[in-house]
């Protein structure tokens, strides 16, 4: 019974340090460890701090720690600064979106400027490959004929 009990412990462990691997990365929710939805319930807001949460996840927090503290009292879950239930502001990633492809649209045209220019070059390098190719035939034949 207690080596199952151990066991069962050493599983759990192991789980929650999964679990904060995952809250390390800030790529989920931290209340909830889920990742958020585009839109609807569980979607990407902000508190005044910047932290993210889905916004379920945190509206329910607030307003629990409402009923218990008071309306005053309510902080973020992360970093424990005030944070009321108006503070929550939809997190739009869109807009990042948008401005980073238009970034990498950018790189991408630069590389394919940079690509371009190394044909360019290679181009150049073959031709005058060839003709010194061609010049050391005509010295060949040139010391040919003198001998
Ligand atoms: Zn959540
Ligand atoms: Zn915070």
């Amino acid at each position: 019974m207690t080596e199952i009990n151990v066991e069962s412990n050493k599983k759990q462990r192991i789980e929650n340090t999964q679990t904060r691997e995952v809250e390390d990365e800030h790529i989920t929710c931290t209340i909830c460890s889920e990742v958020w939805t585009s839109g609807g319930e569980h979607c990407l807001v902000s508190l005044k701090c910047g932290h993210l949460f889905g916004k379920s996840c945190i509206a329910r927090w607030i307003t629990e720690r409402a009923q218990k503290l008071g309306d005053k009292k309510t902080f973020c879950p992360i970093c424990m600064k005030p944070a009321r239930l108006n503070d929550i502001r939809i997190v739009v990633p869109i807009k990042l979106v948008v401005k980073d492809t238009a970034e990498i649209n950018l790189l991408k045209k630069e590389v394919e400027m940079k690509k371009s220019k190394i044909c360019e070059y290679q181009n150049t390098l073959e031709l005058a490959r060839l003709s010194l190719n061609l010049s050391k035939r005509e010295l060949k034949r040139a010391q040919d004929t003198l001998l």
